[in-house]
C-alpha cells in the first residue's frame, strides 16, 4: 500500500486549503442540530458549493490518497461534513456506481453531487435488523411496477429524503431467504408512502419508521437484477461500513489532540489512568487510521468495492469512540456542559454507532467468518 502524496496530489492540498480558507468565513451559521429540515438545506447547500469549485465527487471519483487529504483538510479547517445526505453521498452514490446502467447513473449521481436531492436506507424492519435477510416487505411485479407492501424501520433522515434505497423481497418461495431479494431505488413522495419519525434519546428526530402501501415502483428503479439484491446489499455495507465513517475519524483525532491539551491545561493529566486512557486511545486512532488507508488502497485495487476489511475498522471505530467520548467527559468534567448542545449529542450519538450499520456482534461474526475462515457461529 502506497499512499504517499504525488506532487499533484500536493498541489491539490495546496489549493483545497486556499479554497476553504476563502469559502468557510462566508457559510451561514449552522442551524439547529435537531432540526432536520434546516440541516438538509445546510448540508445540501455546501454540497452544492463543492460542487461548483469541484470537489464534490471526492468521495467517488478521487486517488485514494486525494480522498484522504480531502477529509484531512476539510476536518482541520473545521468545514462540514456530509451531514443529512449521508447515504446518498457515502454509499447509495457509490452503490448505483458500481452497480447501476448508464441511465440509472446518469438519473441519479449528478443530483446527489449537486445536493439536489437526499437519500436514506429502507433495509431494517421490525423484525429483520441483523438478520436483514429476514426482511418482509414485499414486491409484486405488476406491467412496468413493483407493487411494494411493508414496514421500515430506523430509516435514517426519511424526514427529509427525496429517494430510498429500499430493500424488497419479490420471491417469497426462493430455496433460500437471501435469494428472493431486490434492490430498488423508492421516490419517497410516491403514493403510498408514509414517513412517522422517531424520538431519540437525545430528541432528535433523525430516524423514522416509514409505511409503504401499494407503493408504485417502476421496474426501472431496480438496480441489479431481480431477486439478486442481496448481492448489492453487500456492495452497499461494504461502502457503509468500510468507507463512510472515514472522515469521522480524523475529527475523533483532532478532539484527541484537543483533549491532551485540555488535560495538562486542568490538571487532569496528572491522573496516571486517564493519561494511560487517552495514551491507548491515541494509538488506537492511529491503527484506525491505518486501516482507513489499507480498505481505501484495497478498494482502489479491487475495482472500487471495499471488502469485508470494513467490519474491522467499523467494529474497532465505533468502540473507539465510545471511549474517546468518555474519555473527554472524564478530561472535562462538569465543563462539557458549557460545550454545548452538539457537543452532547454527539457523546450521546455515539452510544448508537455499536448498533447503526450492523452490531458489533455481527461484524464479529463476518470478521470470524469472512475473514479468518473460521466455522459459521449459527
Ligand atoms: C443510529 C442508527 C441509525 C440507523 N439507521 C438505519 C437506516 O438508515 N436504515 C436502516 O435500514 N437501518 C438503520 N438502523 C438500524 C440498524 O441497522 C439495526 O438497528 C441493526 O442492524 C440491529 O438490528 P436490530 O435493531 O433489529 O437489533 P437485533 O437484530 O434485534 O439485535 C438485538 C441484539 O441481539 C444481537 N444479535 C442479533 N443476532 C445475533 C447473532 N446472530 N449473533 C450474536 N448476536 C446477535 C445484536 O447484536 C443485538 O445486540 C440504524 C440504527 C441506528 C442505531
Amino acid at each position: 500500500m502506497d499512499l504517499s502524496c504525488t506532487e499533484e496530489e500536493e498541489a491539490y492540498r495546496a489549493r483545497l486549503r486556499e479554497w476553504l480558507a476563502a469559502t468557510l468565513p462566508d457559510l451561514p451559521e449552522r442551524p439547529d442540530p435537531l432540526d432536520w429540515p434546516a440541516r438538509r438545506a445546510y448540508d445540501c447547500g455546501w454540497q452544492r458549493r463543492l460542487y461548483d469549485a469541484g470537489y464534490a465527487a471526492t468521495h467517488w471519483e478521487a486517488s485514494p490518497t486525494q480522498r484522504l487529504v480531502f477529509l484531512e483538510e476539510t476536518e482541520l479547517a473545521g468545514a462540514p461534513y456530509v451531514g443529512a445526505n449521508f447515504v446518498g453521498l457515502l454509499h447509495a452514490g457509490p452503490t448505483i456506481a458500481a452497480e447501476g446502467t448508464a441511465a440509472q447513473r446518469e438519473r441519479w449521481l449528478p443530483p446527489i453531487l449537486r445536493g439536489d436531492e437526499v437519500w436514506c436506507q429502507g433495509f431494517s424492519e421490525p423484525d429483520a435488523g441483523s438478520d436483514l435477510a429476514s426482511l418482509r416487505t414485499r414486491a409484486v411485479r405488476d406491467g412496468d411496477a413493483y407493487v411494494v407492501t411493508g414496514q421500515k424501520i430506523w430509516t435514517s433522515h426519511a424526514e427529509v429524503a427525496d429517494w430510498c434505497e429500499l430493500l424488497v423481497r419479490t420471491d417469497p418461495d426462493a430455496p433460500s431467504k437471501h435469494r428472493g431479494i431486490t434492490w430498488l431505488a423508492l421516490p419517497m413522495d410516491a403514493p403510498g408512502v408514509t414517513v412517522r419519525p422517531l424520538r431519540t434519546l437525545a430528541g432528535s428526530t433523525e430516524f423514522a419508521e416509514v409505511f409503504l402501501d401499494e407503493v408504485r415502483v417502476p421496474v426501472a428503479n431496480r438496480v441489479g437484477e431481480e431477486n439478486d439484491g442481496w448481492r448489492v446489499t453487500m456492495v452497499t455495507l461494504s461502502f457503509e461500513r468500510g468507507t463512510a465513517f472515514v472522515g469521522e475519524v480524523v475529527a475523533c483525532r483532532r478532539l484527541l489532540g484537543e483533549l491532551a491539551r485540555t488535560a495538562r491545561k486542568n490538571g487532569t493529566w496528572d491522573d496516571p489512568v486517564l493519561r494511560r486512557r487517552l495514551g491507548r486511545l491515541s494509538a488506537e486512532f492511529q491503527a484506525l487510521w491505518r486501516i482507513v488507508q489499507a480498505n481505501v488502497s484495497e478498494a482502489r485495487a479491487t475495482g472500487g468495492v471495499p471488502g469485508a476489511g470494513g467490519s474491522v475498522f467499523k467494529l474497532h471505530y465505533s468502540h473507539a469512540r465510545q471511549e474517546l467520548y468518555d474519555a473527554a467527559a472524564a478530561v472535562l468534567g462538569p465543563d462539557a456542559l458549557d460545550l454545548g448542545r452538539d457537543w452532547n449529542l454527539d457523546r450521546l450519538s455515539s452510544l448508537s454507532y455499536t448498533i447503526a450499520a450492523g452490531t458489533s456482534q455481527i461484524q464479529r461474526d463476518i470478521v470470524a467468518e469472512r475473514i479468518l475462515g473460521l466455522p459459521k457461529g449459527r
